[in-house]
């Protein structure tokens, strides 16, 4: 499989160079030339396939010309291995009611669905290294609104030949999320906080990998970029499997017919996850509609509804931090692909947004969105009752994301007429949120810094589920000290931190 650009202006590149550069490096971001088939057959065939099983066919549709069947088999065993995740189903489905199931994405090292992406990305990596002879480290810079930050830091650390540094925003991310990165071991590993929010954070990598001068530079100290965040194609493939695996466990348990169409419903942000999902039904998976559920900062809700793409609006700190976003770096390949895959068109809505903080669409791609992807939002009040009502219905908890994802999912229900099975992705464990969590489940609770941990024991108590294992001793372990950086001293924190003069 080649990659080519969403703005039409490289040459159609290998995966192994796709996957190391992460985004071109002119602007724009790569996807593969064709999209795979997969036929009814196909799919039916691949109905008992292990979720690793599975991931093997899927990883050797985008990675067949770059790694042999054996490299792909030890990716996949190594990355979705018992020792990563907390049951060997990997992604499991909890079924609410008859029309409505949960796909768990959090059952890997840090709880959020960013590990299974994350998981195996390091070890693609760290075998491009090889495949190229790369003598340069490897600089992996991510961006972060609470979740990648953790599981790329778990992903990368002390692999041969890598540096991972990653950008939190100072201060907005939750104290679970915010002691879990300065936690975490490795002697390639590196943790700052931006003065400022998650776009800020993630204009920060941007402006490093776009700065030639400094890119120049850094070589000549022996550094390659590279990126972990959802821009990079290598975060994305992994997680089209998950998809797969839900439409074939319904199928299996005899919850679906054969080629029965479903809905998703994807807590989004960055519109990375859903992305994958859109690339699934593409691929071929029945799929209906995909649900795209926002918190209040609905910057995506309002494009697909109203054609216009308006981020010229205070970005708020939610309780679902990881959708705390404006600017959805995924949507730039869905509107690639949606136009017919016009690279001019793109370079103009993106020239637009970088002026305007604006772009609209016409009439007729508005409607051809529509047809895919039904948008709406959940607020603060609504995501927290959410949480009790589904504990109390259904005594299951979910966190703040996987709550608005059921709030939209709702909404929806109320207009549509059919009664399609859908399923949701669960994207975090509650207790990485155990604050607004409890604070559904029992009312206002007090917020000191540490007594986050005594909340997540409360958590555990009033639900009498245990708190998950790479939670459990995180305020035991020792804490790296705060790095905090001015949000226009990007360049200078980075050298600081890595120790470069
Ligand atoms: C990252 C994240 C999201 C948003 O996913 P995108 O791929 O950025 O759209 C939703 N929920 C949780 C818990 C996350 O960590």
């Amino acid at each position: 499989m080649k990659y080519i650009s969403t703005r039409d202006n490289i040459k159609a590149v290998s995966g192994i160079e796709a996957i190391k550069s992460g985004m071109v490096p002119q602007g724009g971001l790569f996807i593969p030339k064709e999209i795979p088939a997969i036929s009814h057959q196909q799919l039916d065939s691949w109905m008992n396939l292990s979720y690793t099983q599975l991931a093997q066919k899927i990883f050797q549709l985008f990675l067949a010309d770059d790694f042999s069947e054996k490299e792909i088999t030890q990716i996949v065993h190594q990355a979705y291995h018992k020792e990563n995740f907390t049951t060997e189903e990997i992604t499991p489905l909890t079924r609410l009611n008859d029309q409505l199931f949960l796909l768990e994405l959090f059952h890997g090292p840090t709880g959020a669905f960013k590990d299974i992406a994350l998981q195996a990305l390091p070890l693609i990596l760290s075998l491009i290294i090889k495949k190229l002879s790369i003598n340069n480290q490897l600089l992996i810079l991510v961006a972060t609104s609470g979740d990648t930050g953790k599981a790329a830091l778990e992903g990368f650390k002390n692999i041969p030949g890598i540096q991972i540094v990653v950008y939190f925003p100072f201060q907005k991310v939750s104290r679970v999320q915010e002691w879990q990165m300065l936690t975490t071991e490795g002697n390639n590993t590196h943790v700052i906080a931006l003065e400022g929010n998650f776009d800020d954070c993630q204009n920060a990598v941007k402006q490093i990998f776009t700065d030639a001068d400094f890119c120049r530079m850094l070589e000549k100290k022996g550094f390659e970029f590279s990126s972990a965040n959802s821009i990079n194609w290598g975060r994305l493939f992994p997680q089209i499997v998950y998809y797969f695996y839900a439409y074939l466990y319904l199928l299996r348990k005899k919850h679906i017919r054969h080629n029965e169409t479903i809905n998703f419903v994807v807590p989004t942000g960055n519109f990375g996850n859903i992305l994958a999902a859109w690339y699934a039904k593409e691929m071929g998976l029945p799929i209906e509609k995909l649900i795209c559920a926002s918190n209040i900062n609905k910057v995506l809700t309002d494009f697909f509804n109203s054609g216009v793409y308006d981020i010229n609006r205070p970005l708020v700190t939610t309780i679902s931090p990881s959708m705390d976003i404006l600017i959805s770096n995924n949507l730039e390949r869905f509107l690639f692909e949606i136009s017919g895959r016009q690279g001019e068109f793109i370079v103009k809505l993106m020239k637009d947004l970088r002026e305007k903080g604006m772009f609209i669409l016409e009439e007729s791609l508005k409607n051809k969105m529509r047809e895919i992807i039904f948008a709406s939002f959940a607020d603060e009040t609504e995501t927290l009752s959410t949480i009790k009502s589904v504990y109390h219905e259904y005594h299951y908890l979910v966190d703040p994301h996987t709550a608005v994802g059921i709030k939209v999912f709702t909404g929806y229900q109320r207009i549509s007429t059919q009664k399609t099975k859908t399923v949701i992705t669960a994207t975090a464990t509650p207790f990485k949120f155990n604050k607004a969590v409890l604070t559904a489940l029992i009312g206002e609770v007090r917020d000191h810094k540490k007594e986050e941990f005594i909340l997540l024991q409360k958590l555990s108590n009033y639900t009498d589920l245990p708190i998950p294992a790479m939670l459990r001793d995180l305020d035991k372990k020792p804490i790296k000290k705060q790095f905090i950086c001015p949000k226009d001293k990007v360049q200078q924190c980075l050298l600081e931190i890595l120790k470069i003069e």
